[in-house]
């Protein structure tokens, strides 16, 4: 089989094929750095970086990019209501942004910037004109004319037959009913920020961002473009319109959208309390490796409902893949091979990338690598893996990784890196006293330490494993890493 994907061009699961052989070349909306990024946006951002990894896994070289939109309405707003330049604003916001994606195991893309490719906007805008496709307002704004592009809704799937010619409207973001000519390229206001530009002074509408951008470092026609999906209408669908008129051609084959994370069962904002940015649940002392394996449980077009319990539960399915890990590199095995096992492996591999490869369903392949653990953990208590069998099961352990990457125990240390550069939360209060404890690791003392194993050995011979077990997570979150041999009981320091 192949990789099947939704497409929401077409509304169908389709075959990819990509353009040119073994070679993808996909584009993602990134985030408008105008505050931190919240779990919702990063469970879109996750649901792009499992795809590239698995095209990569795939056999494809992957070309991604992702934009910085640096400049938008909320942007100008908020740097002129600070009194500070856009990139003064902004700058504070993307760092943290590529922080918070590094600490939970997002592989950078190639990254754009809006205000990096100013004149190319106007120079496009330009040329819209010249087609016929955009005009001009006595204030100097340009605006998108939707009556010549008669395919305007093939993607959010509405018809805007009835609209009306030279309605406009020049917000970045407005809901479906007001299909209007969008802004292209807005006049400068008093006390906003602005450019010079061969079109006259101003600065680039949102949609127009995009397209230049993706089009400039991926070409005109491309396979993939990505984002979460409120991003469909209009930011997706003012896009298309852009580039196909501009260039006479289709712009990306796969629309591919990640469906909206829900909170305790709610839409996800701040009046409902229920809004979380990835910093507010790491200083609730949450791991960046839970929060990514519960982000990634559910597959992206599939309603993820985020609970705290949830979020335990991953940690434990987290804490059960490295434990086992951990059995298979220090445990003593005998000589040869078990023709179980062995099959295990192999079959266990081949279901992920079934699973994967079926709408990139990640629920299923983390059901496949559990009933691996499974099996093999009750074949190793009766003495039923054999040195030969390491190997097999080590790489199918792997190749779930290179996917879901949350095997290395290595929260500690990237969670002090994202505070070591800036102890600050998701709204930017400063938390460094609070932070020493739930982050920084070694702050037990060793004999501290020395006093916990002596309880967990304790629990262990009186087979009470699951205190056991919660001792060793306790220690775990305190950057307390415990090997449980056959000889006894190891721990060091992360
Ligand atoms: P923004 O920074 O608002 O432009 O959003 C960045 C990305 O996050 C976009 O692809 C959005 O579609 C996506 N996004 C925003 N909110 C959510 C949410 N609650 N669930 C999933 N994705 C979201
Ligand atoms: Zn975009």
């Amino acid at each position: 089989m192949a990789l099947r994907l939704y497409n929401t061009m077409s509304s169908r699961v389709e075959d990819f094929r990509p353009i040119r052989d073994g070679e993808v070349r996909m584009y993602a909306c990134g985030p408008t750095v105008y505050d931190y990024g919240h779990i919702g946006n990063f469970r879109t951002f996750i649901a792009v970086d499992l795809l590239r990894r698995f095209f990569r896994q795939s056999g494809y070289k992957v070309h991604h990019v992702m934009n910085i939109t640096d400049v938008d309405d909320k942007i100008i707003r908020n740097a002129a209501r600070d009194g500070v330049s856009v990139q003064q604003y902004t700058r504070k916001y993307e760092q943290a942004f590529l922080q918070d994606a590094a600490m939970i195991g997002i592989e950078e893309p190639t990254l754009v910037r809006a205000t990096e490719h100013i004149p190319e906007m106007a120079n496009f805008v330009a040329t819209l004109v010249h087609k016929g496709f955009a005009y001009r307002t006595d204030d100097g704004s340009y605006y998108f004319r939707i009556a010549k592009f008669p395919q305007y809704g093939k993607l959010s799937k509405r018809d805007f037959g009835g609209m009306q010619d030279g309605a406009r409207v020049d917000v970045d973001e407005y809901d479906k009913d007001s299909a209007r000519d969008f802004a292209l390229w807005k006049a400068p206001k008093p006390g906003e920020a602005s450019w010079e530009s061969s079109i006259g002074p101003g600065r680039p509408g949102w949609h127009l961002e995009c397209s230049v951008m993706s089009m400039h470092e991926l070409g005109e026609t491309f396979d993939l473009h990505a984002g979460g999906e409120d991003l469909v209408f209009p930011h997706h669908e003012n896009e298309i319109a852009q580039s196909e008129s501009y260039t006479g051609k289709s712009f990306a084959h796969f629309w591919f959208h990640a469906r909206f994370l829900l909170v305790e069962g709610e839409k996800m904002s701040k009046s409902l309390g229920n809004f979380f940015t990835l910093r507010d649940l790491v200083l609730k002392g949450h791991k960046p490796s839970s929060i990514r394996y519960l982000l990634t449980s559910v597959p992206y077009r599939n309603q993820l409902n985020f609970t705290f319990d949830g979020l335990k539960q991953a940690a434990v399915s987290v804490e059960r893949l490295r434990n086992f890990r951990l059995r298979l590199t220090s445990g003593n095995f005998p000589p040869g091979a078990t023709p179980e096992m062995q099959t295990l492996a192999i079959e266990t591999a081949a279901r992920m990338t079934a699973a994967l490869e079926d709408d990139l369903n990640t629920a299923q392949a983390q059901a496949a690598i559990f009933e691996m653990v499974r099996q093999a953990n009750a074949a190793s208590d009766a003495g039923g893996i054999k040195q030969d069998d390491v190997p097999p099961l080590l790489t199918a352990l792997t190749r779930f990784d290179d996917i879901f990457a949350v095997l290395d125990d290595d929260d500690g240390a990237k969670m002090k890196r994202v505070f070591d550069w800036a102890p600050t939360d998701g709204r930017g209060n400063d938390v460094s006293e609070g932070l020493r404890e739930t982050v920084q690791s070694g702050q037990l003392s060793d004999a501290d330490i020395e006093k916990k194993i002596a309880d967990m050995k304790a629990a262990r011979s009186a087979r009470d494993f699951k205190t056991s077990d919660a001792i060793r997570a306790d220690l775990a979150d305190k950057g307390i890493l415990v090997e449980i041999t056959k000889d006894g009981i190891r721990w060091r320091r992360k």
